[in-house]
């Protein structure tokens, strides 16, 4: 018998999302309104905050994007960020025309090395942007240490670290700016979405202006029972703004984000256990006074250990009909990126090793217990005929 095939970062979609979707469209109000409203207020208070440090977007490519230029970040200015990143980190320093700069990460925790930020401050560096790499947060006070010491921007990226807490505090809240993202395979999901998160009350209000094309009033207060009011153009904004349709789908997510961060968490330390003996490198448990938002769970696959090289393994998973991903290769590796700024992979060497050896598994809330079974089993018989 064929085994169906799991599907990695599969989305849990609940008849919540469905009967609210099926609400919104019948309300007649698709677009930005009282939906995508009720989100921001429900992630603001998520986040310990009021409403007006929350703006929701269209993804977190876009969260990014208008923080950086709310941060005033103009042409020639370093952003300085992780290699081991989704390419949008980098891609939206580019866009809000600053220059990235790559700090490598720590081997143990494959977050951005404190140590190595320092090293790549000049008399240009403007922000610092952290990721917190599969959801284990960034050291992040020697990071906002370095942060006021050079007078930066600290721009969270939070696209794995909804549930992410350092030392007490949330993540996303510990920086200037904190973007979040709702992408299918994320922690809350809402098919295509984003949030931005802002200390400054100010930074919220320009950043909602410049997601609805730099606009002074949204749609929804226009076209209200209050009457039509004129809007006016403020700046060249973008067209980033969220739905009701999308926010419909946060809102019952947001609603069980706490019930299945305990089922990933669940599935990740059965991971751990199952496998202790493996010749593999597997994830660094979590600092003490740290939550871990467990967005994903990677393995490193050293060939000399394993005789198996990574994509051999990841070719195996897959004929066991198992859904495997890589975070990341390094931002490095890429052409684009190689040939603009003349980058070679082994300037972060952390990031490379780690970009060659990484696997991600399955760790959706959705897995059931034999999906669990079914993943433990062909890891341990992949790695273990070697
Ligand atoms: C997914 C992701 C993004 C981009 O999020 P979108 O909502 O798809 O734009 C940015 N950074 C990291 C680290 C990500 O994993």
């Amino acid at each position: 018998m064929k085994h169906p095939f799991i599907i990695f970062g599969s989305p849990q979609i609940g008849q919540a999302e469905i009967d609210e979707v099926v609400a919104t469209m019948k309300s007649g109000w698709l677009g930005t309104g009282p939906r995508v409203a009720a989100f921001e207020q429900a992630f603001a208070e998520y986040k310990g905050a009021t409403v007006t440090h929350a703006a929701a977007v269209n993804s977190c490519t876009a969260a990014l994007h208008v923080s950086m230029i709310a941060a005033g970040l103009e042409p020639g200015d370093e952003v300085i960020t992780t290699p081991l990143t989704f390419c949008a980190t980098v891609n939206a320093i580019i866009h809000a025309g600053a220059t990235p700069v790559l700090a490598d990460v720590d081997p143990a925790t494959l977050n951005i090395d404190p140590a190595q930020i320092e090293k790549c401050i000049t008399p240009r560096t403007r922000a610092i942007l952290p990721v917190h790499f599969a959801g284990r947060p960034c050291d992040m006070d020697p990071i906002l240490d370095i942060a006021n010491r050079h007078g930066l921007k600290v721009i969270e990226d939070c696209a794995h670290a909804i549930e992410s807490e350092y030392h007490g505090r949330k993540a996303g809240t510990m920086g200037d700016f904190g973007c979040f993202s709702f992408y299918v395979t994320k922690n809350i999901v809402t098919g295509e979405g984003g949030m931005v998160f802002a200390r400054d009350e100010a930074d919220i209000g320009r950043a909602k202006i410049l997601a609805l094309h730099g606009m002074s009033k949204d749609a929804w207060h226009r076209f209200g029972d209050a009457g039509y009011k004129h809007y006016q153009v403020v700046e060249c904004g973008f067209k980033y703004n969220m739905m009701d349709i999308q926010a419909a789908i946060g809102i019952h997510q947001l609603a069980r984000v706490a019930q299945n961060w305990r089922r990933r968490s669940e599935i990740w330390q059965r991971y751990q256990d199952a496998f202790a003996d493996l010749p593999v490198t597997r994830p660094a448990e979590p600092e003490p006074n740290t939550r871990h938002a467990h967005h994903l769970y990677t393995l490193l696959i050293d060939e000399t250990r394993t005789g198996i090289n990574r994509d051999a393994f990841l070719d195996a998973m897959t004929a066991s009909r198992i859904g495997v991903g890589v975070h990341y290769l390094s931002i490095a590796e890429h052409p684009y990126y190689q040939q603009r700024f003349g980058w070679r992979p082994d300037e972060w060497p952390n990031a490379m090793r780690i970009g060659r050896q990484t696997v991600s598994l399955p760790l959706s809330p959705k897995l059931g217990a034999e999906d669990e079974r079914r993943i433990i089993s062909a890891v341990n018989a992949i790695l273990r005929s070697e």
